[in-house]
């Protein structure tokens, strides 16, 4: 019996080693870390083998395969002796691929994939689809395709998931931007970086359909690299170019396959990034076949995704704004560029090699002040200090909600939008969101 050992007990760990169970390999799973009650009890459940706070060498290099959960950088001491003895490693998307036939509408980009793929799934879902969601949102796609039996999938995909994957196809391809993110796991090489997002055409024939954002000048550069198949369906925020999908004087167009047309601000949401966002996603309900009546009312009325340019309350004239998901410069350049008020934006948490150039002129012309939240925020007093601006320096969510409260003045906007990961002072950007919500609700 083939062995497969599973590294990472999250949920794409786990949903791995089920899936793989059920598939009748002999299957051991093994997490560096504490793996949580919650996983823990489903391993017991299906009557896995396990094991957390250490990898016993024994048990993992014996593997004839491995499946890597995305979280484990190739650096790790046991990843290193994995690929001294050369045994495969592939990622849980790769390996559930090969166990269902569904139709795979996958998104990635370095920002908006876990805006667009819900938009794509809440299209499918109102035409009446039979359809999961899965990647980085919700349940493993390996648990899904072991315990469902849906006929298409609309999976997020980082480029770490994508690094594990060779001969997964994906239907369509959306492919929505890229710019540097994640580059201390790329031993700050962006075109580590930019050639694993490029894996997601891999595989693609001409059956499939490669959606891409017109305008972004690496994609533009990687596409001469590559002999692609699929039918490109490149979208972009002007008529002019070759895209088949725009805004063209306040209407929301897609060309093909069935053209449709719909005014610009009947879009649920806003913001520049988000015009992208639901041109990607209608593209992709469109070559997918659903109804364009349907595609239209819902990009009316999705709801959006928490933590992502959310507006929480207005205070004394003051709108505060969470955008926690911001972890990289360009999300919060886009989250800056559709402030219409004067704006106290708050700055911090880990840095992952950020170069904060990109977003200097709007903070000059659009930020009232700047609010460091971080356990070390000295690199952004380098950066900003000469700007000028009035700077508060905390480590704490009070201290920085009561410093924008003391700068902001009525019809300004307060951003979260902090260009940096969330994890030295915070579990996650989930709850550096919701602390956030929650103090300012108490203001
Ligand atoms: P991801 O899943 O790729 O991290 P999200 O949809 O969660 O993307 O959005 C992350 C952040 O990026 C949000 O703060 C949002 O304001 C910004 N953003 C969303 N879509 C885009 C886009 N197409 N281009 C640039 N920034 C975006």
């Amino acid at each position: 019996m083939a062995r497969i050992v599973v590294l990472g007990g999250g949920e794409s760990g786990v949903g791995a080693a089920v899936l793989a169970q059920k598939k009748g390999y002999d299957v051991f799973l093994s997490d560096a870390g504490v793996i949580k009650d919650k996983y823990r009890d489903m391993l017991d459940r299906y009557g896995l083998s396990w094991e957390d706070g250490k990898h016993t060498p024994e048990l993992i290099l014996n593997a004839d395969e491995i499946i890597k959960s995305p979280g484990i950088p190739d650096t790790a001491p046991m990843m290193q002796q994995i690929h001294r003895q050369g045994i495969p490693v592939i990622s849980e998307i790769e390996f559930a691929g090969r166990y269902t036939n569904a139709k795979m509408i996958c998104v990635t980009g370095s920002n908006g994939k876990t805006t667009t793929t819900s938009l794509i799934y809440h299209i499918f879902r109102t035409a009446g689809y039979n359809v999961g969601l899965a990647g980085n949102i919700g349940r493993s796609l390996a648990l899904q395709v072991a315990e469902e039996n849906f006929d298409y999938y609309v999976i997020e995909l980082s480029s770490f998931q994508l690094e594990g994957m060779y001969d997964f196809r994906a239907n369509v391809a959306v492919l929505l931007n890229i710019t540097p993110d994640h580059l201390d796991r790329y031993d700050y090489n962006m075109q580590n970086y930019v050639d694993a997002k490029m894996r997601i055409i891999r595989n693609q024939t001409t059956d499939d359909s490669f959606i891409y954002w017109e305008d972004d000048p690496i994609i533009a550069r990687e596409l001469k690299k590559y002999d692609i198949k699929s039918h490109l369906c490149p979208f972009s925020a002007i008529k002019e170019h070759g895209a088949i999908a725009y805004i063209s004087d306040g209407h929301y167009e897609i060309e093909y396959p069935t053209p449709i047309n719909m005014e610009e601000e009947e879009l649920a949401l806003t913001g520049r990034h988000n015009i992208y966002n639901q041109l990607a996603a209608g593209i992709s309900a469109n070559v997918m076949g659903v109804n364009g009546k349907v595609i239209v009312e819902s990009l009316k009325n999705f709801q959006g995704v928490p933590h992502r340019l959310e507006k929480v309350a207005k205070v004394r004239g003051v709108q505060y704004v969470n955008d926690s998901k911001a972890t990289n410069v360009n999300a919060c350049f886009f989250a800056l560029e559709s402030m219409k008020t004067p704006t106290v934006l708050i700055l911090g948490g880990t840095d992952k090699g950020n170069d904060y150039n990109e977003i200097l002129p709007l903070v000059k012309e659009k930020c009232r002040a700047l609010v460091f939240l971080g356990a070390d925020n000295k690199k952004l007093h380098d950066f900003f200090g000469p700007v000028g601006i009035p700077i508060a320096d905390t480590h704490s969510m009070a201290d920085c909600v009561k410093a924008c409260y003391e700068f902001a003045q009525p019809g300004d906007t307060v951003l979260l939008s902090p260009c940096c990961a969330s994890f030295d002072l915070f579990k996650n950007m989930a709850d550096r969101g919701n602390q956030f919500k929650e103090l300012v609700c108490k203001l």
